[in-house]
């Protein structure tokens, strides 16, 4: 596989996640989430982690983080709660 003609989701694949089932690395306050108007987090995570639910209420998993503290910098209005790193041996590997 020639890494130079792979495009940016098939690069991203690559990636390995060792997933921490038992600590969140990142935790969102969804009350908060729920009154903020321009949820900046749809749009400025690139592994696409945050979503509208059915009900118009922001959905966050943080299995497939890359760690880029992007969410952490541009939500204003504090509904993330909680970033950190994960714990050791735990989150992304990128292979390229
Ligand atoms: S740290 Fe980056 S990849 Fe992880 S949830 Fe935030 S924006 Fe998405």
């Amino acid at each position: 596989m020639k890494i130079e003609k792979l495009d940016a989701p098939q690069l991203l694949g690559l990636n390995k996640f060792n997933v921490d089932e038992e600590a969140a690395h990142i935790v969102i306050d969804k009350t908060i989430c729920a009154r903020c108007l321009e949820k900046p987090c749809l749009v400025v995570c690139p592994a696409v982690l945050y979503k509208l639910d059915k009900n118009g209420e922001i959905s966050f998993d943080y299995a497939g983080c890359l760690e880029c503290g992007t969410c952490r910098v541009m939500c204003k209005n504090k509904g993330i709660i909680k970033w950190e790193y994960p714990r050791g041996t735990f989150g992304v590997t990128y292979r390229y």
